[in-house]
């Protein structure tokens, strides 16, 4: 039996963004986390880098070399929270790459389940913007292969994320093959993701955008994951499950201000593997934010435990939180079966 997979690279140390909190040792700290306890039995191996044509299926080729010359000449500000270096280009290159590489293995059945762990994150990386800490968005390059390497037709997205996933929720803002759930911190960082912000033309519906006031903690996060992803994954029926997966809404991370606990995310990652295996769909994480190093290393662990485990860990009698119903009820205009 193959074994889960996980996917990394020395050059997202080498990606230097200097007093940023959006830093190398982020990688480290879970990198050593996961070596201490073995790497959990999962099979550890060095990402490639894209190639153009895998960044080019979401990023203009005009972007790409932009980031490129960008970075050659020694890197920079790209806006006044994005920064990078002469190696950016390299790392973000396998950030993008490792993302892809999982979806290829999980769709050819090497790996029951898969990680790309790299930075720099992608999530808020726009289509031709560079912004959030962020350079291109692996997120929406693993879906886009998915989609077309692996001719898929049904991806979804579930972004848990403190922040909102504005360049995600944009590259597939008219696109009913992907179903782009995110869970957010509102009012916060980049200001958009509002309930109402459902999607555009052909995929009016297929964006999802759950904000959540700060302070939220295990309650609601789980609550949303397990009470209203679940449900609205069963209707849309997936053929493979992406976790855009940031772990900046724990109560230590010093940028948002959630209070999600190390169990908290071993729950949702529970409620994405029972969804995935409900649906027979391979199940894969890409790593997003997560500011606090302790936090960051042990819940990175804590939900690739679940995510490897023989078993899937049985659902729990969570209780329904007022603000999931809400949701719920709001989304079954759409999607029935929340109802
Ligand atoms: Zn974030």
């Amino acid at each position: 039996m193959a074994r889960p997979l996980l996917l990394r690279h020395d050059s997202s140390v080498r990606h230097d963004t200097g007093d940023h909190p959006e830093h190398a040792t982020r990688i480290t700290a879970i990198e050593h986390e996961l070596a201490a306890r073995e790497w959990l039995g999962w099979e550890v191996r060095d990402s490639r880098p894209a190639d153009r044509e895998l960044l080019e299926s979401v990023h203009p080729a005009r972007y790409v070399t932009g980031i490129e010359e960008f970075c050659l000449a020694g890197g920079g500000q790209l806006d006044a929270d994005t920064v990078a270096s002469e190696e950016s280009f390299v790392a973000a290159r396998h950030a993008a790459g490792g993302a892809a590489a999982i979806v290829d293995s999980l769709l050819e059945g090497h790996a029951p389940v898969a990680a790309s762990l790299h930075r720099p994150p992608g999530h808020h990386a726009e289509a031709a913007r560079a912004m959030g800490f962020c350079l291109f968005n692996n997120v929406a390059i693993a879906a886009r292969r998915a989609l077309g390497a692996h001719r898929l037709s049904r991806v979804l997205i579930l972004d848990w994320d403190v922040h909102h996933g504005n360049g995600t929720n944009d590259i597939f803002h008219a696109d009913p093959q992907v179903l782009f759930v995110s869970i957010h911190q509102s009012p916060l960082y980049p200001g958009s993701g509002p309930a109402s912000d459902t999607g555009s033309g052909a995929g009016e519906g297929y964006t999802v955008n759950l904000p959540v006031p700060g302070g939220s903690g295990d309650a609601l996060w789980c609550s949303l994951v397990e009470h209203v992803v679940a449900p609205l994954a069963g209707e849309f029926a997936p053929e493979l499950v992406l976790v855009s997966a940031g772990f900046d809404a724990h109560a230590d991370d010093p940028l948002a201000g959630c209070a999600v606990s190390d169990d908290g995310f071993a729950a949702m990652a529970g409620s994405a593997r029972r969804l995935a295996e409900s649906l027979g769909a391979p199940l894969g994480l890409v790593l997003e934010g997560g500011y606090d190093l302790g936090a960051l290393a042990r819940c990175v662990a804590r939900v690739l435990e679940v995510f490897g485990a023989e078993a899937a860990p049985p659902a729990g009698d969570l209780a329904v939180h007022p603000a999931a119903a809400q949701a719920a009820a709001r989304l079954a205009t759409r999607w029935p079966g929340l109802a």
